[in-house]
């Protein structure tokens, strides 16, 4: 057994590692430069936290936001390893402390905030101390090409130059290839070992849905998954609240995150979600961003997101333990209208160009009848190998392919009959036989199509439109968006082509993330789990930590399916080290003792 192997197993409890993982510590073992790109749970932190307890002297992590600097430490500590965070809501006492126990070589790993990095003198301190090695975490933060650019990160540049002996190892869940080059590039990294993982994440369930009346498909899944963490995200903030009003109005645990409540309750409600004390955190994408919470089980987005890598990130967020988890995008064209209006309003034409592409990507997304595992992999140039990925709404058949070549016809025959000059609301009404003013004044009640979709719902026609528009069997231009046949659409409408759509199921596959996780990972006591899930709690609350930082759901989940005996048999859980086993494993045992009988 290799040094790392030991600790891997001693420190952190965990028996094998996981891809990639050694491979890039024996590299900063061995002080070269390192960039990564790996998913979301990917397992990141333990690539640096590990050659810290190896190293002697210091590793520098720099970590984008201090608000979840304190989580990071805890988390650390948790598991024996000497942590400590330097940043502005220290005293001097406190900061006065750390330096004393830094020189004196105390602290293995050291957390700091990137625009410490601006300030010369911080930086002539930092060279006083032994550092091994720094390690750079949301490094696609420095990147203007990336989603979530930070002004403050473009002072890392200079740590390459200012501590030529340390090695530095930069970490990213997203970055597509030209963000890849621009990190690399920007952060001065030498000749870095590269790792690019596989962005697949098999076990979120991704499934996209028809948006009719969004608040209460979201109140239907909430009540179907009580008791169960997870994250609704709305563009704005008005929608946040307003949909925040009617869930705890109909007895939903929930509270609010946007930028614009004010911070101490902002930092409250995050708090609160982050320790277990209410479910759903209902949030703007403000909300997010470097939340390390394990247990987070699904993620529905009320509105279509911006881009792809947006997205993806957001889902991320779920089922970082590695359990099944829901991805839930509701989606309606209206929403595409509303993003475009915002698109038009930038400034450079370039950025329209740039946003406009993203923007319909995330909409094929939503409504190509096509993988949407694949779909997502694809944009960052990783291509899937199966044809069934088994874990998606398409690939599961909850999402049923229909013909819709005749619907299609009646649609574009209207476009064409009004000499494609019109947005999808006057078309619709034309097609269902709408008797409003504009249809009289144009004389649109004469055409041939006028009422030949009465049989069918607004609704309906809106997704055929969707269909039509993400097919590119139209498109849509101009300020007052007006459709316009492609030659795919003429060939749809002289019967040339057929045309299939995704059948939008009503709100069925609920709990598939559940029937999954009973199929493909250890059946276990939920009665159990949930006394298990009592005591994790009070322990958290005892120590003012979120409650996954003392374990996460799949140590808790692997409890109650092997039902240790002894603290030997404790050992042997994934996810218990040395230290948890001794602060925390008799009282777990005893727990499941007491639950069992015996
Ligand atoms: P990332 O930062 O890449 O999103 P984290 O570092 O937060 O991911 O790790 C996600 C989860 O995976 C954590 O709960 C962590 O303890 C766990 N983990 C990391 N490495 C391993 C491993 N080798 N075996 C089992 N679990 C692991
Ligand atoms: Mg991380």
């Amino acid at each position: 057994m290799t040094n790392e192997q030991k600790i891997l197993q001693e420190v952190f409890g965990f028996h094998s590692f996981r891809q990639n993982q050694e491979e890039i510590i024996r590299q900063i073992l061995n002080g070269k430069d390192v960039f990564a790109v790996m998913p979301t749970g990917g397992g990141k932190s333990l690539c640096y936290q590990l050659p810290a307890r190896i190293l002697k002297g210091t590793a520098i992590v720099i970590s984008p936001l201090i608000s979840l600097m304190k989580d990071q430490v805890d988390a650390a500590r948790d598991t024996g390893l000497k942590a400590e965070f330097l940043n502005s809501t220290l005293n001097t006492d406190e900061r006065s402390e750390i330096y004393s126990n830094l020189t004196e070589g105390k602290i293995e790993l050291l957390y700091i905030a990137p625009e410490r990095f601006a300030n010369k003198n911080f930086i002539e301190t930092l060279k006083t101390i032994k550092i091994t090695f720094f390690a750079i975490d949301e490094a696609h933060c420095i990147s203007e090409w990336g989603h979530d650019f930070r002004p403050d990160y473009l002072s890392l540049s200079g740590i390459a130059e200012n501590f030529p002996a340390a090695p530095v190892a930069a970490f990213t869940a997203t970055a597509t290839k030209i963000v890849q080059d621009d990190i690399i590039k920007k952060l001065r990294l030498r000749s870095p070992y590269t790792v690019r993982a596989s962005f697949n994440r098999p076990n979120l369930v991704y499934s996209v849905q028809r948006k009719e009346n969004i608040n209460k498909q979201i109140l239907n899944y909430l009540y179907e998954h009580k008791g169960v963490s997870g994250i609704v995200y709305r563009t704005t903030r008005d929608s946040v609240g307003k949909l925040y009003q009617f869930l705890s109005d109909n007895g939903i645990s929930c509270l609010p995150y946007h930028a614009g409540i004010e911070s101490e309750t902002r930092k409250r409600n995050q708090e609160y979600f982050n320790q277990d004390k209410v479910d759903v955190i209902i949030a703007t994408i403000a909300f997010g961003m470097g939340i390390d919470k394990s247990n987070v089980r699904y993620v529905i987005h009320g509105d279509l997101p911006k881009n792809i890598e947006g997205y993806y990130q957001e889902t991320g967020r779920a089922g970082r333990d590695g359990e099944p988890a829901d991805c839930i995008l509701f989606y309606g064209s209206e929403d595409i209208i509303k993003m475009n209006y915002f698109i038009n309003q930038m400034e450079s034409e370039k950025e329209r160009g740039i946003a406009s592409q993203k923007l319909l990507r995330m909409s094929k997304y939503a409504t190509y009848n096509v993988c949407r595992r694949t779909q997502l992999l694809e944009y960052f140039s990783e291509t899937f190998p199966e044809s069934n990925c088994k874990a998606c709404d398409i690939c599961l058949g909850t999402a049923e392919v229909i013909d819709i070549t005749t619907e299609a016809q009646i649609f574009l025959s209207a476009v064409v009959r009004t000499g494609q000059k019109f947005g999808i609301k006057h078309i619709i009404g034309i097609i269902t036989g709408a008797e409003t003013k504009k249809v009289k004044e144009l004389n649109h009640d004469k055409i041939k199509t006028y009422g030949a979709g009465s049989h069918k719902d607004r609704r309906f026609w809106h997704y055929i439109a969707d269909e039509l528009l993400a097919q590119n069997a139209v498109s849509r231009e101009g300020e007052y968006p007006v459709l316009k046949l492609t030659e795919k659409g003429s060939e749809i409408l002289t019967g040339k082509l057929n045309i299939s759509g995704i059948k939008q199921a009503e709100i069925r596959e609920k709990t598939k993330a559940l029937e999954k996780s009973k199929s493909l990972f250890h059946e276990y006591n939920k009665n159990l789990f949930g006394d298990l899930r009592v005591l994790r709690k009070e322990l958290a609350t005892e120590q003012d930590v979120p409650p996954y930082i003392i374990f996460s759901d799949k140590t808790l989940h692997e409890m109650c399916a092997v039902n240790p005996r002894s603290m030997e048999d404790m050992k042997e859980i994934s996810g218990i080290g040395k230290v948890k086993l001794e602060k925390y494993g008799k009282l777990f045992l005893d727990r499941i003792r007491f639950f069992t009988g015996e």
